[in-house]
């Protein structure tokens, strides 16, 4: 079993920390900052041995050279993109291991045009960036509609239990504009009212699931590109 914590960093990033007992190996995903994992690893007693990026965007990697000078760990990021002190660079179909875990690399443009999820199949586990949040997705910095909209197909075409691990805390915000769009889907406004007492009393949304973003994401649930084109525009101005 993989134990997976989260931790905060910057405004509303979270820093994923994977540590595998059997091992003793701990992976950092996406340290945008370097002290607070290096803080909770001391406070666990865990060793980092890896660092995994899904994307180039400083808040993701901007940790990578200091928790690399401060454990040797070895850093492993998208091949299409540029990534600071990167040893491996990683390609749809490429393996990921932490002790006897395999994690799957998919291809999943959009946000940015190298994105990448790391997906344990095994584990029935996902890292997904800032592709899709929990009740939304990331804005297309760099990528087209089509692009997003395969991409959040493809996360959700894998099996429905799978736990997707996001990079921001973004699940409130999300959920208002989710009600916004289908207001009559009792399983968005059951999940906003949930999201809104978690949120109050401070707790972490994610990880979610295939089937509860199939049942409650809009831009999951859009028909086609043209749809969840209109979607994502929409959301960039929604207050
Ligand atoms: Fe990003
Ligand atoms: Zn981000």
């Amino acid at each position: 079993m993989l134990e997976i914590v989260p931790v905060p960093a910057f405004s509303d990033n979270y820093i994923w920390m994977v540590h595998d007992a059997d091992s003793g190996e701990t992976a950092v995903v996406d340290p945008g900052d370097a002290a607070p994992p290096l803080a909770e690893a001391t406070r666990r007693g865990w060793t980092i041995t890896q660092v995994w990026n899904t994307h180039w965007h400083p808040d993701h990697t901007g940790g990578n050279a200091a928790v690399k000078a401060a454990t040797g760990a070895k850093v492993s990021g998208p091949a299409a993109e540029t990534i600071g002190a990167r040893d491996v660079a990683l390609a749809e179909g490429d393996t990921l291991r932490i002790g006897s875990h395999d994690g799957r690399v998919i291809e999943i443009p959009g946000h940015t045009l190298g994105h990448i999820a790391l997906v344990f199949e095994d584990d029935r586990i996902a890292f997904v960036g800032d592709t899709l949040f929990a009740m939304g997705c990331g804005r297309l910095f760099e990528g087209t509609a089509q692009q997003m909209h395969a991409s959040l197909q493809r996360l959700v075409a894998l099996p429905e239990e799978t736990a997707l691990y996001c990079g921001h805390e973004y699940t409130l915000a999300n959920a208002r504009f989710a009600a916004h769009a289908e207001p009559d889907n009792p399983a968005i406004a059951a999940r906003l009212a949930e999201v809104e007492q978690m949120r109050a009393e401070g707790q972490v949304t994610l990880p979610t699931t295939v089937a509860c973003e199939r049942a409650t994401n809009p831009f999951v649930r859009a028909s086609d590109w043209q749809e969840f084109a209109r979607l994502r525009a929409e959301k960039d101005s929604f207050r």
